[in-house]
Order: C-alpha cells, then structure tokens, then sequence
C-alpha cells in the first residue's frame, strides 16, 4: 500500500528541526524553503527521503545537497530581493528555486545535459523558475552574459576558487565555494569590496567534485 506523505508537514518539520535549531535564522531563507515543494525536485524513486537530512541521489552519479547546506548557503550571501546570482551546479533546480525567492534574477548553470533538463522541467512544474535561467554548460568558467554577478553560489567542491567566477564577480558582492579535495572540503566565504578580494571558512563540508575547465580535471 502507497502512503502518500504529508508534504507540508515534513517541510515544516524539516524548516524547525534541520534549519531554525541549527541556527539559520534568515527570515526570508525559512520562508522561501518553507515553501518550496523539495519532493518536486526528487526522482520518484528517492522522493520519500526528499526531507531527510542528507544529501539524496538525483541520478548521473548526482546529488541533492542536504537542506541545512542549502540554506546554510543561501543565508551566507545575505541577499535582499535586488541581486543577480550565479548559481553553478544546478543540479535538481532546488537550489536554484530557493535563490530566486531571495533575489531578482538567477542564472543556474549545469554541467550534465540532462539534470540542466530536469532542473527546468522542475522549475516551471513547481512555478518557481519565473526568475530563473538554467543551461547547460561548465560552470566553472562562470557566464559572461549576465556578469557582474552580486552574488555566486557554487554547490560543487573545486581545487582553488576560479579565477573566472571572482572576475565575474561584482564590487561589492560576495560568493559562496567549497574548497579542497574530494572528501574534505572547506566552505568559503568570498568578499570582494574596495578592488580586495577576503574569504572566511564558515564550516567544513562534503560536496561532489567542480568539473570543467576551472575545476578538477
Ligand atoms: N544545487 C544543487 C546541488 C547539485 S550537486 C541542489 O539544489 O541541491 C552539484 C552539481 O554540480 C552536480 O549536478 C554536478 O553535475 C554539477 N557540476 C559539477 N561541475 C560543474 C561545472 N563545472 N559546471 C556546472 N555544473 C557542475
């Protein structure tokens, strides 16, 4: 016998328990993941885990990154409503959806075809990609077109942060990285302000590798 979940329910679950009691207080965060359908952006066979407190597989080796991350992330660029934000690792579009609830505009770049495809199909299913540009492409190399960025988020660990994203990036604005190797990363957080380029580590972390030409070959 199907038992269907209450959605909303694990979501509000999820919200107090993963995020609030772990200390991200970002009003407009909560909201916006208190609000977003996560099981939408799930293959059918993993959506029962959609608010577990892990990452879940979302096929082509991929994964959905564990809620508190994302809004660990999300928090950590400290948007308003007004910013344009790079997202590179699109995956599923969650992240991406959360994003756009929190700035103008978002440009989502993915590196397989096919999750730039589902991120979309995701995005436009749920109504929540009004704001949100996905393609398919390296991000590492970050996108020319709508550059300079307030904001970037990238959900992929890469040796060192790309040269390319921190040039597209604006004065002031901010970015989000994890650096270091395959199982042992730091989150970073960039500042650039005044031409001066800072980070701070805001936690260690696990994220899948940054392919492409700026990331691990
Ligand atoms: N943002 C997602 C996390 C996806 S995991 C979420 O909402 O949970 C990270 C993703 O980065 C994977 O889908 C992987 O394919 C992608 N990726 C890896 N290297 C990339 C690159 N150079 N450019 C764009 N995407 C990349």
């Amino acid at each position: 016998m199907a038992v269907i979940p209450d959605w909303p329910e694990e979501r509000r679950r999820m919200v107090e328990k993963q995020l609030r009691r772990r200390g991200v207080h970002d009003p407009r965060v909560l909201e916006a993941m208190g609000q977003i359908p996560r099981e939408e952006f799930i293959p059918p066979e993993s959506r029962l885990l959609a608010y577990t407190d892990d990452p879940v597989a979302i096929g082509f080796g991929q994964t959905i990154s564990q809620p508190y991350m994302t809004a660990l992330m999300a928090a950590l660029l400290d948007l308003t409503g007004t910013e344009t934000v790079l997202e590179v690792g699109a995956g599923c579009g969650y992240a991406a959806a959360v994003l756009g609830k929190l700035a103008a505009r978002v440009m989502a770049l993915e590196i397989v075809p096919g999750l730039a495809r589902m991120a979309e199909a995701n995005l436009k299913r749920t109504g929540t990609g009004g704001n949100v540009e996905v393609r398919a492409g390296d991000g590492s190399l970050g996108c020319v077109e709508w550059a300079p960025y307030d904001a970037i988020s990238v959900a992929a660990a890469a040796p060192e942060i790309p040269a390319s994203l921190l040039a597209q990036l604006r004065d002031p604005g901010r970015l989000v990285i994890p650096v270091g190797p395959r199982y042992d990363q730091e989150l970073r957080v960039v500042t650039k302000r005044n031409g001066r380029i800072d980070y701070r580590v805001a936690t260690l972390c696990r994220f899948v590798p940054l392919r492409g030409g700026q990331g691990w070959r």
